[in-house]
């Protein structure tokens, strides 16, 4: 969730992909997450038919799951490069740490974003207060001219909107102060029977269903569908009753790599990333890239092997 900690991370070269409909549904994937009970989620980006929404290129849905029965969250210390992590929790409580300094209480309806940049690590830990799990977690890719930035953490809470038929959080986009290095929009909407909304005809949209079914412009999405809406279209109909979360954003218009926690450009680059984490994890780094967490005691998270086979472009 909070971390992509498949034991087999696989390479998958990512770009803007022509749309194939006027609503396309992509359909989850369950991804157990590593750990001793591992958690599991339904991941919706990326994936072979779709790999970004704007600049959306990752999606894990989770919960709601009974901490008592699952263990909760507990994510070490682990690194993330050239891109934003968003989280966003429905229910329940997690502890933030980062090697920048942060110290966070993630908490529904409250924005949670850490720009890696150049290189940051970071731990997630649910709170012994929390009974119920139940969130997002998703990540922006930088772009070419921010991906090397200086490493950050914000925290932004949206005040909810009523809006005809449902109530909306936007958290990043129109009114949220929080800057983005792309146009984007990110916004949580409760649907009391049916919404309609104005879109940016020049973004791409994804409409993520947390309770549903919702019917996304006529077309049926189920929880943790996520429906695809491509650039031009100028309005979304949200039939439910139901909870979705509207991602949306200019296309990238960038292939970017993503392997294991690590966003680059090159098969080159990446390795260079997973080796230098390994060098501070085994603490043989003369420099350090990603830094040290404050706070967190336990083991950290090793990266997994690289793939013995250069990246390919898919497609
Ligand atoms: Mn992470």
């Amino acid at each position: 969730m909070v971390s992509n900690v498949e034991s087999t991370s696989q390479l998958m070269q990512c770009q803007t992909e022509a749309p194939k409909a006027q609503v396309e549904i992509l359909a989850p994937r369950d991804v157990p997450l590593g750990g001793l009970r591992a958690m599991p989620v339904r991941r919706t980006l990326p994936q072979r038919q779709r790999s970004l929404i704007g600049a959306w290129c990752f999606c894990d849905h989770y919960g709601p799951e009974d901490v008592a029965v699952s263990g909760g969250m507990h994510v070490a210390p682990h690194p993330h490069t050239g891109l934003q992590t968003v989280s966003w929790l429905f229910s329940g409580e997690v502890e933030h740490r980062d090697s920048v300094g942060s110290h966070a209480m993630v908490r529904p309806g409250e924005l949670n974003l850490m720009t890696a940049g150049r290189g940051i690590a970071h731990s997630e830990v649910s709170t012994p207060s929390t009974t119920v799990l139940h969130g997002l977690q998703l990540w922006v890719a930088l772009p070419e001219s921010a991906r090397f930035t200086e490493p950050t953490f914000e925290h932004y809470v949206p005040q909810p909107v009523s809006i005809p038929g449902g109530t909306m959080l936007t958290f990043l986009g129109g009114d949220s102060p929080v800057r983005t290095f792309t146009p984007l929009l990110g916004a949580e909407i409760r649907i009391d029977d049916a919404v309609e909304l104005p879109l940016d005809p020049s973004f791409e949209h994804g409409v993520l269903v947390d309770a549903g079914p919702v019917s996304v412009n006529g077309t049926d999405a189920a929880p943790s569908e996520l429906a695809y809406l491509p650039v031009g279209t100028e309005a979304v109909h949200l039939r439910g009753p139901g909870r979705v979360a509207l991602l949306g954003g200019a296309p990238l218009g960038e292939q970017i790599l993503m392997w294991w926690n690590f966003v680059g450009r090159t098969d080159a680059e990446v390795r260079e990333y997973r080796a230098q984490w390994q060098s501070e994890f085994e603490r043989t780094a003369t420099a350090t890239q990603f830094g040290v967490v404050p706070g967190y005691t336990g083991a950290w998270i090793p990266a997994p092997e690289v793939p013995t086979t250069a990246l390919r472009p898919r497609g």
